[in-house]
């Protein structure tokens, strides 16, 4: 267990350095939860940046700035289709659509991360959204006409996949924009 344990962390704090990284390099995270985390890692940035203005410019180790990353690391959840930053439970949407707004973990099998403010949608999301979204429009044009409630539901569904892939894509476009300028 212990080793599940360490495994599952070294894995959370790899991916939250590789967010900060895209962070530096302009890739912003998506979803109800990007302001948060943007702010997050622009105060991590800051303490990375020289005290004095003549200070030589010290490129920080991955080690150091793990160490700033370790504790918002230990609030990641992985989900299928976005990162969940557990940090108060009572803003997960989860636990209050289930009624236990104490819990001291994320119900993943009741995640709305369209909805939730603690959820994060990341450019390695893209595909399972994209793929939602293709699926579900398959769904729609093969209903038959006698079906009421299902065609709603299902563009509504349609519609959340499009809107999160073209956020994905507007978070990380900006910044390919800029590159080839
Ligand atoms: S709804 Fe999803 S993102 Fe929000 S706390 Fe629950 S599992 Fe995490």
């Amino acid at each position: 267990m212990a080793e599940v344990n360490k495994h599952e962390s070294d894995r959370n704090l790899d991916l939250v350095l590789a967010e900060f990284r895209n962070y530096q390099e302009g890739i912003l995270p998506a979803g109800p939860g990007a302001r948060s985390l943007t702010e997050f890692f622009a105060s991590i940035d800051e303490k990375l940046e020289p005290t004095a203005a003549s200070a030589p410019k010290i490129q920080r180790s991955d080690r150091n700035v793990l160490n700033l990353l370790t504790k918002r690391a230990k609030t990641l959840h992985i989900g299928p289709a976005n990162f969940c930053w557990f940090t108060d439970p009572s803003q997960a949407l989860c636990l209050k659509l289930a009624g236990t707004p104490s819990a001291d973990r994320p119900l993943a099998g009741m995640c709305d991360s369209a909805r939730c403010p603690q959820a994060t949608h990341h450019p390695c999301h893209r595909p399972v959204w994209a793929e939602h979204a293709e699926r579900t429009r398959t769904f729609l044009g093969d209903l038959g006409k006698t079906r009421k409630t299902e065609p709603a539901r299902l563009q509504n569904d349609y519609d959340r996949a499009l809107r999160i892939v073209a956020e994905i894509d507007a978070a990380t476009l900006d910044q390919l924009d800029e590159d080839s300028a």
